[in-house]
């Protein structure tokens, strides 16, 4: 905006190059998406200015009438949406929110049984290096070596052998659905509570591309910027049951005073996802990523688990002669935004990585459909297979990308 570049040209200057960037390269990392331009206008709000500790109607700050009435908007689309008892939009993040369901249900101490980080898993999901693996007693579970799916016998055998007080379901690099029902059959087998974290597949579960873990989970964490295509955020839903611990929880033991602007933006977000068109879109992303998935293997990068459900595409990049890092520094070369991840078993260490994740919710957004999925699968491929092509990879991105534009100008 015109009042950014007068009043701080150097940061104007850096927020145009980054709408160049978003513009001009395709954006494949499976964990973003772009905004509304009425999202972007609701986070650059005057909200932004407001505190609001506590919760509609019981705040600590004076001044919060419309601060209450955003709120308690975007809780009520949040429980529209998704069907549950009870809806929490404050949490920060996706990390926030989960470690707001730990403190909700648990104690430190208390045993907890997570996917493993290198199969798919979260940080939050009881790695060592995150609050989750340092207060918690956690045993992971993983996936099985032949099929590369959830080993629900091995979930099922380490849940009668460990007792834990908290199953967690859900993964940041998992292209297969969790059924959430057996996940809840196992937890009241041992008495555990159960949390889905479906940061990743929240938007397509909005949209009803896939089922929601919203019966049978007793906590539900998301975020609300990945398929949801909201703000960076994160929410929790819950049964009726927690709903007084989860909201203690979040506020005020992770947290203090709410992103009013970022609720205002979730708020919008989820009206978004109220509409017909969005039902539209989250098909849509899940077509395109299993016509990517199908591509890239016919280009010899074999799709871990053999396909996907989701927005995600996870492969092995070996056949190509590839590591996950070459394969990202190569794509990055000619315009390709993706990540390199670890695929399950991987011989390399977690900084190189067997394979990338590819996500179609952001080239969804720009009106991709399944022609444009072949032809990034052979962008993709070409890239990692011949670093001679970059030049001429490079320029078939631009024309993809010019043809589908980001944030179309006017
Ligand atoms: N949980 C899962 C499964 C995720 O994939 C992520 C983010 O990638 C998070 C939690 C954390 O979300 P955030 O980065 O908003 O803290």
């Amino acid at each position: 905006p015109a009042e950014l570049a007068r009043g701080d040209p150097e940061v104007a200057g850096a927020l145009g190059d980054e709408l160049d960037r978003v513009r001009g390269r395709l954006q494949l990392i499976a964990s973003e998406n772009l905004a509304s331009p009425a999202v972007l206008a609701a986070l650059g709000s005057v909200l932004s200015n407001k505190y609001a500790e506590g919760y509609p109607g019981g705040r600590y700050h004076g001044g919060c009438e419309v601060a209450d009435r955003v709120e308690r908007l975007a809780v009520r689309r949040a429980l529209e949406l998704f069907g549950a008892d009870h809806a929490n939009v404050q949490p920060y993040s996706g990390a926030a929110a989960n470690m707001a369901a730990y403190v909700a249900l648990l104690r430190p101490g208390d045993t907890v049984l997570a996917m493993e980080l290198s199969h798919g898993g979260h940080l939050t999901h009881g790695s060592k290096g995150n609050f989750s693996g340092r207060w918690f007693d956690v045993v992971s579970y993983g996936v099985r070596r032949d099929t590369e799916t959830i080993d629900y016998d091995e979930v099922r055998e380490l849940a009668l052998r460990h007792r834990p007080d908290m199953i967690i379901c859900g993964a940041a690099a998992y292209p297969r659905l969790i059924d959430f029902e057996v996940f809840r059959g196992i937890a009241d087998e041992v008495g555990a509570w159960l949390l889905a974290d479906v940061a990743h597949e929240i938007g397509l579960m909005a949209g009803g591309a896939v089922p929601s873990p919203v019966p049978h989970a007793d906590v539900v964490t998301f975020t609300t910027h990945k398929s949801l295509r909201g703000p960076r955020g994160g929410g929790i839903l819950c049964t009726r049951e927690v709903a007084a611990r989860v909201d203690r929880a979040v506020f005020p033991f992770v947290q203090g005073g709410p992103l009013m602007n970022v609720i205002a933006a979730k708020a919008v977000a989820f009206g978004e996802a109220l509409r017909p068109e969005f039902r539209t879109y989250a098909a849509q992303v899940v077509a395109n990523a299993k016509a990517l998935t199908e591509a890239l293997a016919e280009e010899e990068l074999r799709p871990v688990t053999g396909g996907t459900d989701t927005h995600m595409a996870l492969v092995d990049v070996r056949d190509l002669g590839a590591t996950g890092v070459s394969a990202e520094t190569a794509c990055a070369q000619a315009g390709i935004v993706l990540n390199r991840n670890a695929i399950p078993y991987d011989p390399e260490p977690p900084r190189v990585n067997s394979g990338v994740r590819l996500g179609t919710s952001c080239v969804t957004t720009q009106g991709m459909g399944v022609p444009e999925m072949k032809e990034i699968a052979s962008l993709v491929a070409q890239a990692v297979r011949e670093p001679g092509a970059i030049t001429s990879v490079a320029e078939r991105v631009t024309r993809l990308t010019a043809g589908h534009p980001a944030y179309p100008r006017g």
